[in-house]
């Protein structure tokens, strides 16, 4: 069978990861039959458009590498893929209907549908057109058209039928036509509405399944009513559930942390990373593989094992992904991705040996500069530092533990982690303190914290001058 996805982005903003994560189900899909992928530009509404809207969206697919065969600048036979350059073919779907007796002309003012309205309020029914403009006798129409009186072209939705479709992720949906509203096809500037755009495209560039988030589904009966109306053939439909933020509670939106598709880039996830914790989340898999590359994903992937419930937008498991991620990669790229996180301070020269001792712990390329502030930044002892230098000891003890390690530290003309350890564990053995209670006092007080890469790598890199100066900071300190 031959597979044609979409992908069909307004240009009304950052692309939601919600979308990416929809994206790369139609990517996968359709590279996984051998089929296409179709970018499809939905720009009928003007008035929510943002400046730079329609590149903002293909240079950001584009930095999670799910390019597409079909759509703006590659082209395609079925062109052009930018909605606001289709008009007349719109106008062309929409007087077809019409003349097929399954749409029409609606000279309703905008104050006469407010009327209707306000009853229908007050009558507690369902907001709902009146169908006022539904019967105009053929030469009242053209009268009004003559007269250039505004309208709309409006869907002539059965009455009292049943509206079925098959979602391959919830299955059959039935819904009674008198609970959709005759809908607006075209508006009265010139433009479709979404309705009419989303299904005319879709037939005419042979989609053959629509995968689009959860929040469609409502609008789907009526797209089957066009389909119905056209006698085209009904495409296959799938409705991803949207996600849950990341404490579980409504779904993911602005209002809790942001959501953009680049705003996960501009906190250090590598691309591959996302895609990969979007493959495996809400996807109940026979085993329990956790990563996976896109090549194993395409073989795998079938919207079929999509779950119908909402999932949770588990950050933490993105998290320990991404780790796992950013330690696959060579020294080079790391330090080539890790660049734009960098500190102002960060001393360049030592980046390769800090990388080293802390790639191991980095989980996202931004936590760069929290893990090794360190390295290049005063340090400040507090009183959890207190509890933390005395811990199994008294001041005094610790008191000479420092002085002396400066004493043996001073010594030392080459300063590299050899020497430091062999100075540092002589001394600790001659005098025969405990090892644990020692090492962790010289931890905390040369880098103001518990856990830090391995102490003697980390006190080359501070340098003989700052880790002297730390020492005695903390013999002040301590001597307060
Ligand atoms: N233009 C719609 C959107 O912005 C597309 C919905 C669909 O995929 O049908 O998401």
């Amino acid at each position: 069978m031959k597979v044609r996805t979409r992908m069909a982005p307004s240009p009304t903003g950052d692309m939601h990861v919600g979308s990416l994560a929809i994206t790369l189900k139609n990517y996968a899909f359709a590279r996984r039959h051998h089929g296409q992928f179709i970018l499809r530009i939905e720009d009928t509404d003007k008035v929510r458009e943002v400046d730079d809207g329609i590149e903002a969206i293909q240079r950001i697919l584009k930095q999670y590498s799910l390019d597409w065969d079909e759509g703006p600048n590659v082209g395609g036979k079925f062109g052009p893929y930018i909605q606001s350059q289709r008009l007349a073919i719109y106008q062309e779907k929409a007087e077809e209907l019409i003349a097929k007796g399954k749409a029409y002309h609606c000279f309703c003012t905008r104050e006469r549908l407010q009327e209707v309205k306000e009853k229908q309020q007050a009558e507690k029914t369902p907001p709902k057109y009146d169908g006022f403009c539904r019967n105009l006798s053929s030469e009242e129409v053209k009268k009004k058209l003559d007269q250039k009186i505004e309208s709309v072209i409006r869907l002539k939705v059965p009455e009292n039928k049943e509206i079925k479709f098959i979602d391959l992720i919830r299955g059959e949906i039935v819904v009674n036509s008198d609970t959709v509203n005759d809908q607006v096809l075209m508006k009265s500037d010139g433009y479709p509405t979404y309705h009419l755009a989303v299904v005319v495209d879709d037939h005419l560039m042979e989609i053959t399944h629509i995968m689009r988030g959860e929040e469609w589904i409502s609008s789907t009966p009526k797209h089957i009513l066009l389909y119905e109306a056209f006698d085209w053939e009904l495409p296959i439909f799938a409705h991803i559930p949207i996600f849950l933020n990341p404490d579980g509670k409504g779904k993911m939106s602005k209002r809790k942390g942001t959501v953009s598709a680049q705003s996960f880039l501009d906190r250090g996830y590598l691309p591959e990373a996302l895609l990969n914790f979007f493959m495996i989340l809400g996807w109940a898999r026979p085993d329990d593989v956790e990563i996976m590359s896109m090549v194993d994903y395409i073989e795998r992937f079938d919207p079929a094992d999509v779950s119908s419930k909402s999932v949770v937008f588990d950050i933490k498991k993105l998290d320990w992904i991404n780790g796992i991620y950013i330690r696959k990669l060579e020294s080079s790229e790391l330090k080539q991705k890790i660049e734009k996180f960098l500190p102002n301070d960060f001393p360049k020269d030592k980046l390769d040996s800090i990388l080293i001792l802390v790639r191991e712990r980095l989980e996202r390329l931004s936590d760069i500069e929290e893990l090794t502030s360190f390295f290049y930044r005063d340090i400040q002892l507090h009183d959890d530092a207190k509890k933390m230098l005395l811990k199994k000891s008294n001041v005094e003890e610790v008191l000479t533990q420092i002085e002396q390690t400066k004493s043996q530290l001073l010594e030392i003309e080459d300063w590299n982690t050899a020497n430091i350890e062999e100075a540092v564990r002589k001394l600790q053995e001659n005098k025969e303190w405990k090892k644990n209670q020692f090492f962790m006092m010289l931890r905390v007080a040369v880098t103001g914290r518990k856990a830090t890469p391995p102490l003697f790598e980390t006190i080359e890199i501070i340098g003989k001058k700052f880790t002297l100066e730390r020492l005695n900071q903390a013999i002040k300190f301590l001597s307060n």
